[in-house]
């Protein structure tokens, strides 16, 4: 069933907003400005133009020969989303939430960062369009992300460091839901996945579907046919669904998501609310979200966007998970092979590839979105492998 039977904002039984009226409210309203602006020729103009001017649109889909015949089957193309300006597909998404911010007349921009990696993409846009930004992070990922938020008030940011509950992303999110209550007159809420409350995940994947809006062109000039599978690395799902939006559709492409083993959301979880809205979630034996472990920060949230849950239930798409072995050789093997250093994030989905293609024929093809570029991560990696 295509996901536009459904009443906005559900994919099934997935989805929904499950917050107090009064946030309930200032959804609503975000709601209806999304859906007004969305399709209007101006705005995606402007949107466009941003996204190639400033992020550097449209970046490449790379033919990766040296993986290829290492794996000696599948052809591997990589989505080049680490080329994007701040290096990583989330960029796409804060440009468009931005400028919805700017035709709603938000003087101010609030977000929430775990690992800092959305934080950095929101404060640059801000610095860009003259706008306040406020970052709200849990106490204790400041800490462990210095740099980051170094970064984010290089660039103007004012970084909140949250101690409530547990001081942890959670945490910060519930403090910008505050705020936004608070201030929603002239505040503007800039979530980073595709996760939260209705609009959000509509509208995050309106914005990330740019990936496969190119890369599909970009296949069928360089191959003329569509490809046999479309691979992405899972954490709230934004690049994933953005790199299988344009895909849904075409049910002969595999549509594949990786997520880390100790996160397995899609693979082990169930059904259940949480951060108001409804997914697939890990949960522990008193049924709590089960706090999760990744060595790539941007894939460790209980939670996972609604209409990924909806893809796993119907089949549509495919969840697999990988270890930290498989991440870091998948890591090092793009970087020997290709002359590219993945993101962490990104090396989930690369470690899949690798398995995969050599189980296919030489002329099949892979998509593998390489998400983000991995200079963040090398300090981590080189600590990991001493
Ligand atoms: C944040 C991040 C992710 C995970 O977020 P999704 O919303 O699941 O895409 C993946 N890759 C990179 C490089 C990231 O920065």
């Amino acid at each position: 069933m295509s996901t536009a039977e459904f009443e906005p904002g559900y994919f099934g039984q997935f989805g929904g907003s499950f917050v107090p009226p009064e946030l309930k409210e200032v959804l609503d309203y975000l709601a209806e400005q999304f859906e007004k602006y969305k399709d209007d020729p101006e705005f995606k103009q402007e949107y466009l133009y941003y996204l190639k001017e400033y992020v550097g649109r449209e970046n490449p889909l790379t033919y990766a020969r040296n993986l290829t015949e290492k794996c000696n089957g599948a052809k591997i193309y990589l989505k080049r989303e680490d080329l994007n300006h701040t290096g990583a597909h989330k960029i796409n998404n804060v440009i468009g939430q931005i400028l919805l911010a700017k035709r709603m007349g938000a003087k101010r921009v609030i977000a929430e960062t775990g690992a800092g990696q959305h934080g950095v993409a929101t404060a640059t846009a801000c610095a860009m369009f003259g706008m306040d930004c406020t970052i709200y992070m849990g106490a204790e990922d400041t800490k462990r992300q210095a740099l980051n938020v170094f970064r984010m008030e290089l660039l103007g940011a004012k970084v909140v460091p949250v101690s409530k509950g547990q001081g942890r992303l959670k945490d910060a999110v519930d403090e910008a839901l505050g705020d936004l209550v608070q201030n929603y007159r002239n505040t503007f809420y800039l979530l980073g996945s595709a996760v939260g409350p209705h609009p959000f995940p509509t509208m995050v994947k309106h914005f990330q579907a740019i990936i496969s809006e190119e890369s599909k062109r970009q296949i069928l000039e360089k191959e003329g046919r569509l490809p046999d599978a479309v691979i992405a690395c899972v954490g709230g799902g934004s690049n994933a669904i953005g790199a299988f939006a344009h895909y849904i559709e075409e049910a002969c492409v595999r549509l594949i998501g990786v997520e880390p083993d100790q996160a397995a959301t899609l693979t082990k979880g169930v059904p259940a609310v949480i951060h108001g809205f409804k997914c697939l979630v890990l949960l522990d034996e008193e049924g709590n979200p089960q706090p999760t472990y990744s060595i790539a920060a941007g894939l460790d949230y209980p939670g996972i966007g609604p209409e990924h849950s909806y893809l796993k239930e119907t089949g549509r798409a495919e969840y697999y998970t990988v270890t930290n072995e498989e991440v870091l050789e998948a890591f090092q093997i793009l970087s020997k092979t290709e002359g590219i250093i993945p993101a962490l994030e990104s090396s989930h989905a690369v470690a899949y590839a690798l398995k995969l293609a050599p189980t296919m024929n030489r002329d099949q093809i892979l998509i593998v979105n390489l998400s983000g570029r991995g200079d963040k991560d090398v300090e981590q990696v080189f600590q990991m492998l001493k």
